[in-house]
């Protein structure tokens, strides 16, 4: 329609740039792929436990789906709670170790909910630079200034603390970073809050089902569960389902309930997602060393792909981020691979700092040792080719 005529500059701009973007229609999920008979290795899955396939987590999921249908129909403080996302919120609380818990629709809602209800307009928020995209939309709409602290780096967190008056404070951090695969000092950060009284946030992504024992998380690794206020999770990456969680105090749970909209106004997770999620927690709680298992595998992995001659940031997780610079460059690498039977996602900015494009590999529990060693020689053969190394 002729109204809609600026869009066109809109993405043309961001095609000069090498920014555009583009949905890509996968023929399944998960870290090994099977597209037109042939076989692929994906280091673009977020299933970190290789669960999402799983026979007992569809097992579970398909028993809820048949006994309470498709959709939730409802949301939370409505109808839509049924006695399968109680018995999950209850299991989520007793996984991490917490008196509660509450589960939102994603866990970019869940961020928004908590976010917005612990912050309001005369509060402050203070966020990693690089905060993932739904703790900074949160913190916008929460309507709380917000400051913006250098990654990681405690002084300034301090610095940022001791400068502000008045108000409540929030200090919202990632335990593990998902674009440079990095994880945070964050011992360090809540004594910081804690010298300032700020309340302490910290978004466990990707870190939940990975690290700490059973996979509770690195809150839980550093022993830090009585010191912050709120640790979140997904259900969408390690639990290879759909959903997201905080796990928290009562008193914050009757806040959320009371005031997140994105909890009040949203359809609640469908019987199918909670199924899910509730036949990985009990995968995870059984089998408590796949974590160290990944960590392992991607540790040599990585190893691997520094020996050959990439600069590959500091790190010790499952995300393993192979800095190009270029955007374009950064494409055409990604491309090459897949030709070559490897599936990577290239990160450009906004997503990241304009010149650091990667290619970002997740490691998951679907790539055996065998297979980690012959995608690390297609990187570096593809690479020498390019010369990027
Ligand atoms: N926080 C972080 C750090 C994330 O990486 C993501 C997902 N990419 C989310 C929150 C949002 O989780 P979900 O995908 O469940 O909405």
């Amino acid at each position: 329609m002729r109204n809609e005529a600026w869009i066109d500059e809109v993405l043309s701009k961001k095609g000069e740039k090498g920014q555009e973007r583009c949905i890509r229609v996968f023929a399944g999920s998960g870290g090994k792929l099977t597209i037109d008979g042939r076989e692929y290795l994906s280091f673009s899955s977020n299933d970190y436990l290789n669960l999402a396939n799983h026979p007992d987590v569809i097992e579970r999921s398909r028993i809820l789906l048949e006994k309470h249908g498709a959709g939730a129909t409802a949301s939370r403080l409505v109808a839509g709670t049924l006695g399968v996302h109680d018995e999950l919120e209850h299991a989520l609380a007793s996984f991490r170790g917490s008196p509660s818990a509450v589960l939102f629709g994603t866990g970019y809602l869940a961020n928004a909910g908590v976010i917005t209800s612990l912050v309001g307009g005369d509060d402050h928020i203070f966020l990693d630079r690089l905060a993932h995209a739904s703790i900074v939309d949160a913190a916008v709409t929460s309507r709380g200034r917000i400051h913006r602290f250098r990654h990681n780096d405690c002084e300034h967190l301090n610095e940022l603390l001791s400068g502000t008056k008045g108000g409540k404070r929030l200090v919202v951090a990632e335990s593990l970073y998902s674009m440079d695969g990095d994880i945070a000092p964050l011992q360090d950060i809540v004594s910081v809050a804690e010298c300032h009284n700020a309340m302490i946030m910290v978004d466990e992504a990707h870190a939940t089902g990975v690290f700490g024992p059973c996979g509770r998380g690195l809150v839980s690794e550093f022993g830090l569960m009585n010191r912050v206020n709120v640790s979140m999770g997904t259900l969408g990456k390690s639990f290879g389902s759909y959903g997201g969680f905080i796990a928290c105090s009562q008193r914050i749970r009757a806040l959320c309930v009371n005031q997140a909209r994105s909890l009040i106004y949203t359809t609640a997770p469908p019987p199918s997602a909670v199924g899910a999620a509730l036949g990985a927690l009990h995968i995870i709680e059984q089998e408590p060393d796949l974590g160290s298992t990944l960590l392992r595998r991607a540790k040599t992995f990585r190893a691997r792909l520094v020996e050959a001659g990439y600069t590959i940031p500091e790190g010790h997780s499952q995300i393993i981020p192979l800095i190009i610079g270029g955007n374009r460059a950064t494409m055409s690498f990604a491309e090459r691979l897949r030709a070559s039977g490897i599936i990577v996602n290239g990160i450009r900015p906004p997503t990241v700092p304009a010149g650091t494009s990667r290619l970002r590999f997740s490691v998951t529990l679907a790539h055996e040792e065998v297979d980690l060693e012959h995608a690390a020689g297609v990187i570096e053969k593809t690479g020498s080719l390019l010369g990027v190394i």
